[in-house]
């Protein structure tokens, strides 16, 4: 099995140790409940019939129905989307929802498909998978490379097949169809609410930090605004064809207006002092606050050393991998972990499913009030989870995490219980 998924679980063996009769769940945790793999066989503009591999795993479904995004990406492979559905079962419990753990990925760049062509590999891939969808079963999500109208295309597709209105099997729709006000800026908001829970932790002044951002998509693009508007300066940026450095300050609003014309940051204009670069220089220039928002595995053993930063708010999944772990601690470098500082994005997907099940609609300030009620209780819990155990904030979010995972084992039926004992 690869390595992306190896690290994953050494994070899993760790926390067992601090978790008391874990040795179940970690067996039923060693491999995914299902993954079921197709081929989208999808027709193109120029007439030819083009055949994508796709992929949707239910990795743990104890706590509740599986939940969890679909990427589109060129990079897809059966090991990320298993590895991508191990985190989510955790960062549901992380963030205390009544959900499992799945994903779902086409391995196709974005990128070189037409404006009309994405919607035929969405509708595909509901195709391939809707029996293993069902709004009680398996709740698939945007992620990388797609957004609110690849879900609207696909629950459209999936009303289409069962033939009766279904909005709950699907989040992140657009807000016509049964979308939730404030999803699409959900997971950075989470994550700024994160920072915010965290302050009396980190050491950065909490109004007027240095802040990089690699990857300036969904979540990074929400990110540096909201950060921009709490007085931080953001001072890098990046996406797929490089990154900019900018010590007086990069305005997210023009970098934004940029991408949306089609523009490159690697293309940016700024201050004298401004440098383009590569993604992996600009994890080493100098910042208060790194953000990773996009791919995993970007800080590694190699780079660690090097990671030139006080604190990691990990908005990506995984851009850190186990073998940093060690490196950015001793250098005293505090990793908000992805399952606990990205879980906004699939905490307000709960909400929409839960408005989606009762047919109530709620307003964006309250949807607003209730992620930063809910980032501020799971933040306080893992705060002492570290504390009583002295140990980082990335094990305590497992070590919570497979605790309440644990416990839902347990109740399903224990060994104890099964010999009498318990
Ligand atoms: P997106 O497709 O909107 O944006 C991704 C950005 O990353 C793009 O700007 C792309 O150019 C850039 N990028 C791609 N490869 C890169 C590389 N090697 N280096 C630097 N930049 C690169 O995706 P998104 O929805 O913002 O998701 C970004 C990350 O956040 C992913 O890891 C995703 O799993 C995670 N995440 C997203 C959500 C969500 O709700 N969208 C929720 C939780 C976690």
């Amino acid at each position: 099995m690869a390595s992306v998924f190896k690290g994953a679980k050494k994070r899993l063996d760790e926390a067992a140790r601090h978790v008391p009769a874990a040795e179940e769940a970690l067996e039923k945790l060693t491999y995914p409940e299902e993954t079921l793999s197709a081929s989208l066989f999808v027709r193109m503009d120029d007439g030819r019939r083009a055949s994508f591999k796709a992929w949707r795993c239910r990795y743990d479904a104890s706590r509740g129905p599986t939940k969890g995004g679909i990427r589109f990406s060129a990079d897809a492979c059966m090991d990320e989307v298993m590895t991508l559905a191990f985190w989510m079962t955790f960062k549901c419990a992380v963030a205390d929802l009544p959900y499992g753990g799945g994903k779902g990925a086409v391995c196709v760049d974005p990128a070189n498909l037409s404006t009309k062509e994405p919607e035929r590999v969405a509708r595909a891939y509901v195709k391939a998978f809707a029996r293993f969808l069902h709004p009680d079963r398996d709740i698939p999500g945007p992620d990388m490379g797609t957004d609110a109208m690849v879900m609207g295309w696909m629950a459209d597709e999936y009303e289409a097949i069962v033939g009766h209105h279904a909005p709950a099997v699907i989040t992140g729709k657009p807000v016509c169809l049964g979308g939730s006000p404030g999803r699409t800026r959900a997971t950075a908001l989470g994550g700024v609410y994160a920072l915010d829970a965290l302050t009396s932790r980190l050491a950065i002044d909490p109004e007027g930090a240095r802040v990089s951002v690699v990857g300036f998509g969904n979540a990074g693009s929400h990110v540096a605004s909201l950060l921009q508007r709490r007085g931080h300066t953001i001072v890098g940026v990046s996406d797929s064809s490089g990154a900019r450095y900018d010590p007086a300050g990069i305005d997210p609003a023009r970098v934004a207006a940029h991408k949306a014309e089609g523009g490159k940051i690697a293309e940016l204009d700024g201050s004298s002092d401004a440098e383009t670069m590569s993604n992996a220089a600009l994890l080493e220039r100098p910042s208060d606050i790194l953000v990773p928002a996009a791919v995993a595995g970007q800080i590694h053993g190699g780079n660690a050393d090097r990671i030139d930063t006080r604190v990691i708010l990990e908005l990506a999944n995984g851009p850190v991998d186990a073998e940093a772990d060690a490196a950015l601690d001793a250098r005293g470098v505090t990793v908000i972990p992805d399952i606990f500082a990205n879980s906004g994005g699939v905490t307000v997907s709960y909400y929409e499913w839960v408005q989606n099940r009762t047919g109530l609609r709620w307003s964006d300030h309250e949807v607003t009030a209730r992620l930063k009620e809910a980032m501020e209780r799971e933040a306080g819990r893992l705060c002492g989870v570290a504390d009583a155990s002295a140990i980082t904030l990335r094990k305590a979010a497992y070590v919570h995490a497979l605790q309440r995972i644990v416990t839902a084992i347990e109740a399903h039926g224990t060994k104890a219980f099964f010999n009498g004992g318990g």
